[in-house]
């Protein structure tokens, strides 16, 4: 188990000190999509001061009561990309409650000051995903559902 617990949950196969890890401990992510994996990696792990530190002040939430039973499975970017200080990224995130599985969708808006990219805001959607005992497992192994994450 000790290898599956320090991969990176933003899912880029990496040890998490070796990828979002680094960003974590102070050091500033080069790309919008470093920070946004980084970000996310975040949500997983419940990084609370992270997220608030990386988020733009004109923005930003006071606090952010991160929902412990949300977990987050899966991350998938869409497209990115940066020009001057603006960045952008398209990512879906899978996530579960319990049995209920969802997506969330969104087009995040970054900037770059004083040498650090911030997340300033989003268009976000929601769907709810029902995945059948067959289909493919939303948590990405390539199995069936049924064999993977929806057993027992
Ligand atoms: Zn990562
Ligand atoms: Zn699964």
């Amino acid at each position: 188990m000790t290898s599956t617990i320090s991969r990176c949950p933003c899912g880029s196969g990496l040890p998490l000190d070796a990828c979002c890890g680094r960003f974590h401990a102070g050091e500033a992510a080069p790309t919008p999509e470093a920070l946004m994996r980084s970000r996310y990696s975040a949500f997983a792990l419940g990084l609370e001061d992270y997220l608030l530190a990386t988020w733009h002040a004109s923005t930003c939430p006071v606090d952010l009561n991160l929902d412990d039973a949300t977990s987050w499975i899966r991350l998938e970017v869409l497209d990115h990309g940066s020009a001057g200080e603006r960045g952008h990224v398209h990512f879906r995130a899978t996530f579960r409650e319990g049995r209920r599985w969802g997506v969330l969708a969104e087009n995040s808006r970054f900037v770059h000051e004083a040498g650090r990219w911030f997340y300033v805001d989003g268009e976000p959607s929601m769907e709810r995903l029902k995945p059948g005992r067959n289909d493919p497992c939303p948590c990405g192994s390539g199995r069936k559902f049924k064999s993977c994450c929806g057993l027992g």
